[in-house]
């Protein structure tokens, strides 16, 4: 009997990212953009020989179509809010440490100008999307900007951390203000969550 797919227990109660991201605004996320792509995956694998895979191997195997977005999009969302921890007051003492930074620097030549770049290309991405650091199967980091439910599982590399920036990410809190959502993002980050997922 297959499992369903389910919402990823939170390690945060839905008030506890403010003032960063509101409530309302992970009610609607979470509990019912994310909710709505976890019930449309478990739907449209059902009764297929999709229903006894890992979300991994669906997104792997699934053609370009209903099926891969929403497991795309279950893959994207999981990663993303399992990322956050309550906002810290100051951003310019929040940053990594260890190999995580070691790995920033090999990449980016410092943390700052990684997480430059990476809030650049989060606001300039068109339309829909994600912006990931990921790691390459080599070990080094790098940016990959995925439009609508696109992911690092696709592309063979492994998703550290994400920005979403479709718009039901931060229109309640900050309408068209997408640079300033990304901006505060940074105080959420738990560096330690983006280190263990390092290979
Ligand atoms: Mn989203």
């Amino acid at each position: 009997m297959a499992t369903l797919f389910t919402l990823p227990v939170l390690p945060y109660a839905l008030q506890d990212l403010e003032p960063v991201i509101s409530k309302q605004t992970l009610d609607f996320h979470y509990g019912k953009h994310l909710q709505a792509y976890v019930n449309q995956l478990n739907a449209l694998s059902e009764g297929t020989p999709y229903a006894e895979m890992t979300l991994e191997e669906i997104i792997r195997q699934a053609p370009a179509g209903p099926l891969f977005n929403n497991a795309g999009q279950v893959y994207n969302h999981t990663q993303y809010f399992l990322q956050f921890q309550t906002p810290v007051v100051d951003e310019a003492t929040h940053v990594p440490s260890g190999r995580l930074l070691e790995a920033l620097v090999g990449a980016f030549g410092s943390f700052e100008a990684f997480r430059e770049r990476m809030t650049a290309a989060a606001t300039g991405l068109f339309g829909s999307g994600w912006i990931w650091l990921v790691q390459n199967e080599s070990g080094t980091l790098d940016l990959l900007p995925c439009p609508n439910a696109d992911n690092p599982v696709k592309h063979g590399v492994k998703g550290l951390m994400c920005f979403d920036v479709w718009e039901h990410a931060y229109y309640l809190d900050y309408q068209n203000r997408r640079a300033d959502h990304l901006k505060a993002l940074w105080r959420l980050i738990d560096w330690a969550v983006i280190e263990q997922r390092m290979g």
